[in-house]
C-alpha cells in the first residue's frame, strides 16, 4: 500500500535535524530555541506539589479557570486590554496548538493567507492541510521590516487571513506602532482575520514598548493572540500555551481545539496560574534577563568574523558569515556543527524563495558558560 502524502514536500523540522546532529557531534546547542537553564524551583516544585496533591486527571476543554483568570489579568497588566477569562481565552497545547487550530478554525478550501518570510515553520503545512494557499511577502536583512503597500498589492479577494509574528523568529524584528497600525487598517479595509504569534511578547529591548495585538482594539476584535509559557517561564517541554479571540471566533476556535488536544496537562496548569499570580515580577524582568544574555554574547563575538545583525526582540541572534565561508546556510551549519561543534539554524529554510544571503540563527537563551564556549569557537573561525 502507497500512502499518498499530505505533504509531500516536507521533511523533517530543521529544529529537530540540527539538535540531533548537535547531540550526534556533541556540539554546543545553539540552533533549536530552548533555555538550557532550569526554570524557577518554585515553578518546578509547586508542578511536583499539584501532580501530589492528585490534580492528574482531564483539565476543563478550555482550561482550567484559575488559568484564565491569570491570562486574563497578564492582558490587562501589560496591554490594558480587559479580556473575558471564560469566553476569550483558551488554554492550549502549546502555542503550536494554538496556531495549528486558529489556523484550521479560519482556513478554508480556495482561501490566500499572508505570511511573511522568514516565516515560523508551522504555519505553511496547516494553511496546506487546510486546502488553503500561503503567500509568502519575504523580508529582508538587515531590518526585515514590513512594507506594507507590498501587502496591500499581495490581498485579493480570496485573502481571508494574515499572520504575523512580533516579536519575530527568527530574525529578532520587533512591530512598532506603525507597523501594527498599518496592520490594522489593512484587516479593516478588506475584512480579514489576523493571527498574531506572540510568543516572544515579554521579550522586547532597549526600551521599546511592548506592542501587540492587544493594544489595537478593533485589530484585536478580528485576532487570534497566541502565546507559550514555554518560552515566558523557560519550559518549552511543558508544551502550554493559549489562544485569546472575541467569544465568536473562540466557540468555533474550541469546536476544533476539543478534538485536537482536548486539554492541556493539568498540574502545570495550576503551576503557571500560580507562578503569574505570585511572581510575575518574572514576567516583568523576562525582557532585562533576555537583553543581558544579548548583550553579552554580541560582545563576546564582537571580535569574530560574523557581522552581527539587529535583535529588538527574541532570543535569538542573526549572524552574516560571509566573510568566512562561501557555503550555502545549510551546508555551512551542518559544517559548523561537524568541524567547529557549534549548531546554529539556517536561515533560507524558512523562505519559499531564500534571497542570496550567507545568515544564521544563533539562540543565545543559555548559561553564560555555554555562550562562553560557544564564542570561543565561533571566533576562531
Ligand atoms: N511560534 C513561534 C514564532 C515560535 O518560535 C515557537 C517556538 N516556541 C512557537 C510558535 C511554538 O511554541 P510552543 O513551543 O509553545 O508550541
Ligand atoms: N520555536 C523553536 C525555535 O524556533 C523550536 C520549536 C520546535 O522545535 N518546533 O527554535
Amino acid at each position: 500500500m502507497t500512502l499518498k502524502s499530505k505533504l509531500p514536500q516536507l521533511g523533517t523540522t530543521i529544529f529537530s535535524q540540527m539538535s540531533q546532529l548537535a547531540v550526534e557531534q556533541q556540539a554546543i546547542n545553539l540552533s533549536q530555541g530552548f533555555p538550557d537553564f532550569a526554570a524557577s524551583p518554585v515553578l518546578i516544585s509547586a508542578l511536583a506539589d499539584y501532580s501530589a496533591q492528585g490534580l492528574n486527571q482531564y483539565a476543563p476543554m478550555p482550561g482550567i479557570a484559575a488559568l484564565g483568570e491569570q491570562i486574563a489579568a497578564l492582558i490587562q497588566r501589560c496591554y490594558g486590554r480587559s479580556v473575558g477569562a471564560q469566553q476569550e481565552v483558551t488554554v492550549t497545547s502549546g502555542a503550536t496548538e494554538a496556531l495549528f487550530v486558529a489556523i484550521s478554525t479560519i482556513v478554508s478550501p480556495g482561501d490566500e493567507v499572508i505570511i511573511f518570510d522568514p516565516a515560523y515553520d508551522s504555519y505553511a503545512p496547516a494553511i496546506q492541510l487546510n486546502g488553503g494557499t500561503a503567500v509568502h511577502i519575504a523580508l529582508t536583512a538587515p531590518d526585515y521590516r514590513v512594507d506594507w503597500q507590498q501587502v496591500a498589492a499581495a490581498i485579493t479577494a480570496r485573502t481571508k487571513l494574515i499572520i504575523v509574528n512580533s516579536p519575530h523568529n527568527p530574525t529578532g524584528m520587533v512591530f512598532s506602532r506603525h507597523d501594527w497600525l498599518a496592520l490594522q487598517q489593512l484587516v479593516l479595509v478588506h475584512n480579514l482575520y489576523c493571527i498574531s504569534d506572540e510568543v516572544y511578547e515579554h521579550m522586547v529591548f532597549d526600551g521599546a514598548p511592548q506592542l501587540s495585538a492587544n493594544n489595537f482594539a478593533e485589530l484585536a476584535q478580528r485576532s487570534f493572540i497566541v502565546s507559550s509559557f514555554g518560552k515566558t517561564f523557560h519550559v518549552t517541554g511543558w508544551k502550554l500555551g493559549y489562544c485569546v479571540a472575541p467569544a465568536t471566533l473562540t466557540v468555533e476556535f474550541r469546536k476544533i481545539h476539543q478534538y485536537v488536544t482536548f486539554s492541556s496537562f493539568t498540574p502545570a496548569q495550576y503551576a503557571i496560574a500560580d507562578m503569574l499570580k505570585l511572581h510575575s515580577g518574572q514576567v516583568q524582568g523576562l525582557a532585562a534577563f533576555y537583553q543581558q544574555k544579548r548583550d553579552s554574547f554580541t560582545t563576546l563575538l564582537a571580535n569574530s568574523r560574523f557581522t552581527l545583525l539587529p535583535c529588538q526582540g527574541t532570543y535569538f541572534q542573526l549572524a552574516d558569515y560571509s566573510a568566512i565561508s562561501d557555503l550555502d546556510d545549510v551546508a555551512f551549519c551542518r559544517w559548523l556543527t561537524i568541524e567547529h561543534k557549534v549548531a546554529a539554524i539556517p536561515l533560507s529554510v524558512f523562505y519559499q524563495t531564500a534571497p542570496q544571503s550567507r545568515i544564521i540563527r544563533f539562540c543565545f537563551a543559555k548559561q553564560h558558560s555555554t555562550l562562553q564556549a560557544a564564542a570561543e569557537a565561533l571566533c576562531q573561525l
